[in-house]
């Protein structure tokens, strides 16, 4: 089933922010969930060497023998990497340890920052039918980020609703930048997700003022909540959308993968 952007060419959406434990996992499991449980089909590709959205989605390290490293380094194809996970319409690629090497093996090779990018253009890609391609990244602004900016057509960038959240944001927008002058002039931002909001919390109404004010209609109307049921998901290797449906968390993410289609659909009709 799909509902479908009909395209032979899904978004590709790159979840970035160099900081850590901001929800940039969190986010990609569960909006890339939402997204297959409204009728989409989705790939999510595990850029972090930790491996956290492998391991949330149930993807064991015994089951990572094809991974983002052999797709970017190895130049193996698509099918060798891709897998299902337990949510219908959702696959993976796997990440291991390896791809934190993936640095420096990648110096000498002048293409370095386009693998990702052409790896998802393999003509095999149209065979998954896949409408949403999310890149999980590494907490860093490295060789890896750059990879999934230069791969994909917008940023979505997870932001803690927490003091100095907006700090890292202008060497992050430089990064953009740098990206579209040399590499893919087309990146546009999708927008900020305020995460772990909680809203009896004075700072995280401030964060939200502040980051309104500052950067309007690119942040997302839906604020994820803090949520124990979302922190807990991941240790029985589902996404809260399926540990929880009903959970604050899990509403938040399908209010956050609504929006995004209606931010795309009504992009379309502009075009
Ligand atoms: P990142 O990928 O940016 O490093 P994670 O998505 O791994 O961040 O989140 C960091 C930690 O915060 C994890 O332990 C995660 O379970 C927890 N977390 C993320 N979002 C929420 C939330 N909305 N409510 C409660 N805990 C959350
Ligand atoms: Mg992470």
């Amino acid at each position: 089933m799909s509902n479908a952007l009909s395209h032979s060419q899904p978004k590709i959406i790159a979840i970035a922010n160099q900081k850590g434990g901001v929800g940039k996992t969190t986010t990609s499991i569960n909006l890339g969930a939402a997204l297959a449980k409204t009728g989409y089909r989705v790939l999510l590709v595990d850029l972090d060497p930790q491996g956290n959205a492998s391991t949330g989605l149930g993807i064991g390290s015994e089951k990572r023998i094809s991974t983002t490293y052999d797709l970017l380094v190895h130049d193996a194809s698509l099918s060798e990497v891709i897998q299902a996970t337990a949510v219908e319409d959702m696959d993976i690629i796997p990440a291991t340890t390896d791809l934190s090497s993936a640095d420096i093996e990648l110096l000498a090779n002048e293409k370095r920052s386009f693998l990702l990018h052409d790896a998802l253009r393999q003509p095999a890609i149209s065979s998954y039918d896949y409408d949403y391609v999310l890149i999980d990244c590494p907490p860093s602004l490295n060789i890896l980020t750059v990879n999934a900016m230069v791969a994909a057509h917008s940023v979505l960038v997870p932001l803690q609703s927490e003091f100095f959240a907006l700090e890292g944001l202008s060497q992050l927008m430089m990064t953009v930048r740098e990206v579209r002058e040399t590499a893919n002039s087309g990146l546009r931002i999708e927008g900020i997700v305020l995460t772990m909001y909680d809203k009896r919390n004075n700072l995280s109404q401030m964060v939200e003022a502040d980051a309104r004010e500052n950067l309007g209609d690119l942040v997302f109307k839906t604020v994820i909540p803090r949520n124990v049921r979302v922190s807990e998901a991941p240790s029985y290797a589902m996404p809260v959308v399926d540990y929880d449906p009903n959970s604050k968390g899990s509403l938040a993410y399908f209010e956050v993968a609504r929006e995004l289609v209606s931010r795309h659909n009504s992009l379309k009709t502009k075009v």
